[in-house]
């Protein structure tokens, strides 16, 4: 068996990972390092008992690798970090979407949040039950209303005014009365990178009060729906828990102005958003929320209801990726060219996110310089990663970390690339999840004129 690294703090292309690693403090507020689940042994990466070279060799690269234990371990952190108030889990499927992965956590007692027709399909073929569904986001069409009246789904999390007419329309014509939540949007700063930050009066999720206190009117004079909730989810990635305990307190207020016109509400939604390590930032401290939810919670007869998606997932998955070429430019600058790109991985084009490299079973010939790591499409933001000094060597795999959600989910296939296959390791063994997309899957779709 492979040996454990111990922590990070040992190789050159470490960072402040080893900071965190090394304070007691936060020590127990880690859930994931994003190297904990490598382990070196003889020269050899494995990832969760499985070397990377021998996936790479097998399935080709660039491949996104994912652990099935790292997945249940998040899950079961969640579970018993909120054991102490009625609460349940809707899993975000956008942040990984495997049909395998969604499975995956519906064994675990998961329910989902969707955001499109497209992820209930998903959740119906892994074999879950679309009962314990909720279905978010701003833009429903009819033909997904119709999808989600049919299959049954658990609560509808309304958006705008006209969205609720739209539902109730719906539901009239199909003669349901399905359970309606409103989200609310609560004005809140999530102090979070401002492309996920989705809680403040200008961004375009959740009414404000006065609009709010209206739809709860609307839904209270139709036949054709129930409201159960309301919800709010205000950004990805925090780092704090002070703008989630705020969000939840303005729920409950909100209820409580709800409640005052007779009707009972059986859950608040607080959404997803807890922030995950990339680089030992400071880690989402879950077990405080947890605290602070169960104090405003218990005594107010309410299911609390979370929807993460990056706390389950995003270090549970990689990006495995081999080097094509390291090009030396004679103003100082070195490229290390992958075959992965940000048609595979766009968070730090889009975001400027950063992301662990590492290098898998570095050789004896590697070079130690600082590298910007690019992936060959034509766009100038085709990075994975900049200036990282690594020991690095043409043809070398490197490991991308913390890959496991809003990776695969925002892959696309600029400049015709092929998607990345998805790999899935499971009481060590790896398992083909999704194949190579090849260019006949692409053309596929495609109607030439004869
Ligand atoms: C994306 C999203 C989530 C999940 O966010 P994470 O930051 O991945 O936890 C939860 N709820 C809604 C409504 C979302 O749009």
């Amino acid at each position: 068996m492979p040996s454990k690294r111990p922590g990070l703090g040992c190789r050159s292309n470490c960072y402040k990972a080893c900071k965190v690693i090394e304070e007691p403090a936060n020590r127990n507020e880690l859930s994931e390092e994003p190297s904990r689940t490598l382990e070196e042994s003889e020269g050899e990466t494995f990832f969760d008992g499985v070397p990377l070279e021998k996936i790479a060799n097998e399935v080709g690269t660039p491949t996104y690798i994912y652990s099935a234990k790292s997945f249940k371990k998040q899950f079961r952190e969640l579970e018993k970090a909120f054991k102490g108030v009625d609460s349940k889990i809707f899993y975000s499927v956008k942040a990984n979407s495997n049909v395998n992965i969604i499975s995956l956590f519906n064994q675990l007692g998961s329910g989902f949040d969707i955001v499109s027709g497209g992820e209930l399909h998903r959740v119906i073929a892994a074999g879950a039950d679309p009962k314990a569904t909720i279905f978010s986001g701003v833009g429903k069409s009819v033909s997904e209303i119709d999808l989600a009246l049919k299959a049954g789904i658990d609560c509808f999390n309304i958006e705008s005014a006209p969205e609720l007419d739209r539902i109730i329309e719906r539901s009239r014509v199909f003669g349901k009365k399905p359970d309606i939540s409103v989200r609310i949007n609560p004005d809140i700063d999530a102090l979070t990178h401002p492309y996920i930050s989705t809680g403040l009066k200008e961004n375009k999720f959740g009414v404000d009060r006065a609009s709010a206190l209206k739809l709860f009117k609307s839904a209270q004079d139709s036949k054709y729906v129930e409201l159960v909730g309301i919800d709010a989810h205000i950004g990805s990635q925090m780092g704090s828990e002070k703008p989630l305990i705020d969000s939840l307190l303005r729920l409950l207020q909100y209820a409580k102005e709800i409640e005052a016109q007779g009707i009972q509400l059986k859950h608040l939604n607080i959404g997803g958003g807890f922030g995950v390590p990339y680089k030992g930032e400071k880690i989402f401290p879950l077990r405080k929320f947890a605290t602070a939810a169960e104090k405003i919670m218990n005594g107010t007869g309410k299911q609390l209801r979370i929807e993460p998606g990056r706390y389950l997932t995003a270090n549970a998955g990689l990006l495995l990726t081999r080097l094509e070429y390291l090009k030396k430019d004679n103003n100082g600058k070195h490229f290390a060219i992958a075959d992965a790109a940000m048609n595979d991985l766009i968070r730090p084009a889009l975001y400027n996110a950063w992301h662990q490299i590492w290098p898998v079973n570095p050789q004896a010939e590697s070079v130690t310089e600082d590298w910007d790591i690019v992936g060959p499409i034509c766009e100038s933001a085709d990075f994975l990663a900049k200036n990282r000094n690594l020991s690095i060597s043409e043809g070398g795999l490197l490991a991308v970390l913390s890959a496991g959600a809003y990776g695969m989910s925002l892959a696309s296939n600029y400049n015709s690339r092929n998607r990345a296959a998805e790999v899935l390791i499971e009481n060590g063994t790896a398992r083909l999840i999704r194949r190579r997309e090849t260019i006949e899957d692409q053309l596929a779709l495609e109607i030439i004129q004869e």
